[in-house]
């Protein structure tokens, strides 16, 4: 994933401080030059990498590190707070208009995710209880457009679009009608999506500032491909020049880039991230936390967002009643069934897997995980009787053979599931006792 290398290159520099009780100015030039590379093969702006070590030099060689019980520890600890200083320290959060509707504009090249990024922040506001609307002003590729009305579709929110032949061309015009539309149909928040170019573009930019100052939006995001590179600090300051910008949104941070670059955006630009995009799908986008992303780098975990995803998808309740299952040993595959999809609503696995901490040292299981296999599971199942999935004893040769073939798998893909489920069940039954299950692979945090 996105600053997996990074990620193990900053634990291996740590690992080598490990277990000094006391840190020499040598070990600490050591460490500090290990950093500064590891960054700098990363992608990080070459500016935001010296301040980085600079800062991060100068406080491990202070007293917080000599007085520390734990040295190595102490330089990790300074490291994170660095890190989450680069990212912007604290969390900003959208700002919405007090006078609605709330206008948000989106810039960036074409290609970045920013009519993906439109139909997420449309389900997501939705989902928050605001009303948006998604204006069509990509006027320039031919099915942008269509993009924008499909992603409306799946995020069940309304689009402006012009109608063809009235407006097209125009979208200063579009955007104008659509705020007026807003005002009319009470949509509390417009989302005005705007045309890219494959670079950086001074038609692209004058049009992209017209719209701004018709529109003089609440928020202007400047939408950036994690996985763009080295260009990504270049194309930053080009749009914060042409258009200029209130907030970034990464994207793409599922992808393999190095990713540094990205984490320069902010630094280099002094605007904060606002959400970060991890996939395709509409669910794959969040709020950005400069300081939950510093750990997932560090992979020291980030849990709280695994929290608040699952606290947002499952029902209380319902869980309750499936921790009681897993207690009374009466959890069965049709609850199995259930569960999974509820995790599917989550966003993909993968993306969930790599939140926990230590997750770095799964990296050959999460590359080598098929989001498909989740498909097939449920198709498995849903080729059992009700009976079958109450009690998988039942399932006898003949019966699996049944099923394999009314799933379109084989046998052994059947028995695998069964024996993974028997597994899960015994796992979890530790787990809802109190206890601490042993899960391969995951060595200690
Ligand atoms: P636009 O030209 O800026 O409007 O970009 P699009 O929204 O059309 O996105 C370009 C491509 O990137 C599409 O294929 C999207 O599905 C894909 N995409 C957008 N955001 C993400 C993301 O966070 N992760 C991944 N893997 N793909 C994304």
């Amino acid at each position: 994933a996105t600053f997996g290398n990074l990620t193990d290159r900053l634990a291996d520099t740590f690992k080598n401080l490990r277990g000094k009780g006391k840190l020499s100015p040598a070990d600490i030039d050591g460490t500090v030059r290990e950093i500064r590379r590891a960054l700098l093969d990363a992608d990080v702006a070459l500016d935001v990498v010296k301040l980085f070590t600079g800062n991060v030099r100068e406080r491990a060689l202070g007293d917080e590190v000599n007085k520390a019980l734990n040295p190595a520890q102490q330089v990790v600890q300074i490291v994170n707070e660095e890190l989450i200083g680069i990212l912007g320290g604290e969390q900003r959060r959208l700002q919405f208009a007090k006078n609605p509707p709330t206008v948000i504009m989106l810039a960036g090249l074409q290609g970045a995710g920013k009519t993906t990024l439109a139909g997420k922040l449309a389900k997501w506001l939705a989902g928050e209880g605001h009303t948006p609307l998604l204006v069509a002003a990509d006027l320039q590729r031919p099915n942008a457009v269509n993009q924008l009305q499909v992603v409306g579709e799946q995020a069940g929110v309304q689009v402006f679009a012009p109608e063809p032949g009235n407006g097209v061309g125009n979208p200063v015009k579009v955007s104008k009608d659509a705020i007026k539309f807003a005002k009319d149909k009470l949509h509390d928040v417009v989302i005005v999506d705007t045309a890219g170019r494959l670079g950086v573009d001074a038609d692209m930019m004058k049009q992209a500032a017209d719209i701004r100052k018709a529109v003089d939006p609440d928020e202007v995001l400047f939408v950036i491909d994690a996985m763009i590179g080295q260009d990504a600090v270049a194309t930053a300051k080009a749009f914060q020049e042409g258009v200029d910008f209130t907030g970034v949104v990464l994207t793409k941070l599922d992808g393999d880039a190095r990713g540094g670059a990205a984490l320069s955006v902010a630094s280099v630009t002094g605007r904060p991230i606002i959400f970060a995009s991890t996939g395709e799908g509409l669910d794959d986008f969040e709020p950005f936390h400069p300081e939950r992303m510093a750990s997932r780098i560090l992979d020291l975990g980030d849990i709280l967002t695994l929290i608040e995803q699952a606290q947002k998808n499952f029902d209380e309740e319902e869980s309750r009643k499936v921790a009681e299952k897993f207690a009374t040993d009466t959890f069965t595959l049709e609850d199995f069934l259930g569960q999974m999809q509820q995790i599917k609503k989550m966003g993909s696995l993968k993306s969930l897997i790599g939140m926990l901490p230590g997750a770095r040292g799964m990296k050959e299981q999460l590359d080598n995980f098929d989001e498909s296999e989740l498909t097939r599971t449920e198709a498995i199942i849903q080729s059992m009787t009700r009976a079958e999935r109450q009690n998988p004893k039942l399932l006898n040769g003949s019966r699996r053979l049944r099923i394999a073939r009314g799933s379109g798998t084989s046998v052994t893909e059947v028995n695998a599931l069964v024996n993974r489920f028997e597994q899960a069940a015994k796992m979890m039954k530790t787990v809802a006792k109190g206890g601490v299950p042993q899960i391969p692979g995951m060595g200690p945090v």
